[in-house]
């Protein structure tokens, strides 16, 4: 696995999240709802793990509703707006497509784009742009992005919106695991999914703004307190929890040696590919993440190379990938979109040793010889000869 480089993508399961997950499904595997002993065992592990998030958090256990991931909490969120309170969805202009699609969906022309500067960041006083009095019924603004890993000042966001009495939304999907939760707890509504730091994919939450509001994800079903109907996936949650617990105590000193390994394989690249730009580096980033603008060939031909060569890395995001043409982040940012096709995103999961960021910068480097010489290479000539 260590040649596995796409972890804001997803991330392989920690072995603490796998072995939850199996004592989960052998003891708890009863409906938490169901009216007898056997299930309360069940409900009362899922309560439970409500309550380690909530301390994770700093919040009130039952502001916290388990879902499937991220996507569904972030459509959830703008939905609720758009029904709940007049005027505008100000969201950055670097945000998810789960938040960017459903702002289109709900408030239609009603949203406003909070621009990112050319470092990616997206600060606080863009929110100017809302005119004197004019309603704003959410704000929604990233903690770390998934393809550049820059982060986001959410805590000035916070004192702003508080501010200007807004409600504020976090999708901290690519924070957990990676970044000290603290202070998250504050925030109205922050949303999280398991799969990005070792746990299963399929699993998140959604912190709300207290724990008596009418929020309703889905209907037909009392559980979660009636916030979201069905039967809740207790053994992804026992998992999630696991791994979030083991990583929230750990994540200081491994963001420090993520930095180092990161640190010495963008300067080795800085050195030995000339051109090459690395995006963010002047502003704080996910210490996991580095993504590189190559100076030359597209970037779907650097991940097929360094693939062939043992290493998984990424164009970007899923929606970077050709489904949905350029990546909107980058073209937040001023870049282009022709230097956005050579742009290649390098993200370490949790286990990844600093000798694998050494052998992936050596990889770059054969494949920036291949490449050359591809392109060197005079095309083949078909000689007709005489019957
Ligand atoms: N938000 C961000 C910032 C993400 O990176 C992702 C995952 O790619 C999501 C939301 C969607 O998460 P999920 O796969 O849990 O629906």
């Amino acid at each position: 696995m260590d040649g596995y480089f796409d972890a804001n993508a997803t991330t392989p399961p920690d072995p603490i999240a796998v072995e939850a997950w199996r004592e989960a499904e052998r003891e708890y595997w009863q409906n938490p709802s169901s009216p007898y002993r056997l299930a309360a065992r069940a409900h009362h592990m899922l309560e439970d793990a409500r309550k380690r998030l909530a301390r994770i958090l700093d919040c009130d256990p039952r502001c916290i509703v388990f879902t499937s991931g991220a996507t569904e909490a972030n459509n959830a969120v703008v939905r609720h707006y758009a029904n709940r309170r007049q005027g505008v969805i100000a969201l950055s202009a670097i945000e998810h497509p789960s938040v960017r699609e459903p702002a289109r969906a709900y408030f239609g022309d009603n949203c406003l784009t909070l621009p990112a500067n050319d470092c990616g960041v997206v600060p606080t006083q863009t929110l100017d742009r809302l005119r004197p009095g004019q309603p704003c019924a959410l704000v929604s603004v990233m903690a770390a992005n998934n393809e550049t890993g820059v982060l986001q000042p959410w805590q000035a966001w916070l004192d702003a919106c508080r501010a200007r009495k807004i409600p504020l939304h976090v999708d901290a999907a690519q924070w957990f695991g990676r970044n000290p939760a603290t202070g998250l707890g504050q925030v109205d509504l922050v949303t999280g999914c398991a799969h990005k730091f070792g746990g299963p994919r399929g699993v998140g939450f959604l912190k709300l703004p207290s724990a008596n509001t009418d929020f309703r994800i889905q209907l037909g079903g009392a559980q979660e307190a009636g916030h979201r109907g069905g039967t809740e996936n207790y053994p992804a949650i026992a998992a999630m929890l696991a791994v979030l617990e083991k990583r929230s105590t750990a994540v200081e000193a491994r963001g420090k040696a993520w930095a180092l390994a990161r640190h010495k394989f963008e300067n080795r690249l800085l050195q030995s590919i000339p051109g090459i730009h690395i995006i963010g580096r002047k502003v704080p980033r996910l210490a996991n993440t580095s993504a590189l603008l190559m100076p030359q060939h597209p970037n779907s031909r650097w991940v097929a190379r360094l693939d062939k060569k043992g290493f998984a890395v990424s164009t970007g995001s899923a929606c970077a990938t050709g489904k949905e043409g350029p990546s909107h982040v980058l073209a937040a940012m001023g870049i282009s979109q022709d230097e956005a096709r050579r742009m290649v995103r390098v993200s370490a999961d949790w286990d990844t040793p600093a000798e694998a960021w050494t052998a992936l910068a050596t990889a770059f480097e054969a494949c920036r010889d291949e490449l050359d010489s591809d392109s060197h290479r005079p095309a083949t000539t078909v000689i007709q000869l005489p019957a």
